[in-house]
């Protein structure tokens, strides 16, 4: 089953999506399951994964109702307060839901560098096991140390890389991302989605080859059993229509055998959200 393991919906407003600025006037608007359907169909996808892109239990809930009434949406990746002293009672009313597989904080977001390793949040994060979530890592390149440290603490967890960590594609380095991938990548229960690249690009004038040096960095760290792909629609509009999106990297998979490849277009996002 091929998965688009990564993608976002939202009903847009000024207030609630600031971080949509001038540059990216082409995402403000709504974008819905009946926007997405055609792409996933025309790429190839029988299912997808929906991210949380604000922090409310609100946006949680209302991504579980969408997936309850559309069967492609395969799982919801919500958002609920980790540091909350309630969070387990939240976590037993949410996860009742089974298409809630896993949590996401804006940690990128967050002006404290070490926020993944306050103790209010790892005490969080120690609960998701006992509920059989997951948690997505969204961070920039900087972080990757102090992720290293946190995954670090909790060996039995899911976790899942977003973005690759946001590579410095523009510039087109590689040195000080790709170790920080090395030491994450060492923990065999951290996996990585290969979504979120063009973004990183040069909007208007990237090439896929552009990604192919930052794939084949995941492609050595994780190997093709802990990636999947994901198309971080409709972010991802900003630098290319969907269909342009997915067969660059599918381009940049070009290494690896046809076994290896369909584990990477969905095989690898079944097994690990237990979709
Ligand atoms: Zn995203």
């Amino acid at each position: 089953m091929r998965i688009d393991a990564h993608q976002h919906f939202w009903v847009y407003s000024p207030h609630e999506y600031g971080w949509i600025d001038e540059s990216m006037g082409i995402l403000r608007r709504d974008f819905l399951p009946g926007d997405l359907k055609p792409e996933l169909d025309c790429a190839g996808f029988e299912g997808c994964v929906a991210v949380q892109a604000r922090q409310t239990v609100e946006e949680t809930k209302w991504l579980l109702k969408l997936a309850a009434e559309s069967s492609f949406i395969l799982g919801v990746v919500g958002w609920v307060d980790l540091r909350s002293p309630f969070l387990r009672s939240e976590l037993q009313i949410l996860a009742q839901d089974s298409k809630l597989v896993g949590v996401r904080h804006i940690v990128q977001s967050e002006p404290d560098d070490q926020f993944l390793l306050r103790p209010d949040f790892l005490r969080g994060v120690s609960v998701l096991e006992e509920f059989d979530l997951v948690y997505d890592i969204l961070i920039y390149t900087k972080h990757l140390p102090v992720a290293a440290q946190f995954v670090q603490r909790f060996p039995r967890q899911r976790f899942v890389l977003d973005h690759l960590a946001k590579p410095p594609i523009k510039d087109g380095t590689l040195s000080r991302w790709s170790q920080g991938i090395r030491d994450l990548a060492a923990f065999p229960n951290v996996f990585c989605k290969l979504s979120g690249l063009v973004t990183e690009a040069h909007w208007q004038n990237w090439k896929p080859e552009d990604l192919v040096p930052y794939v084949d960095v995941a492609l050595e760290c994780f190997g093709p059993d802990r990636l999947m792909i994901g198309s971080d629609w409709p972010v991802c509009t900003v630098a290319a229509p969907y269909s342009r999106v997915v067969e660059a990297v599918k381009l940049c998979l070009g290494p690896l055998t046809d076994e290896e490849g369909e584990k990477v277009l969905g095989a690898n996002a079944q097994q690990f959200y237990k979709l």
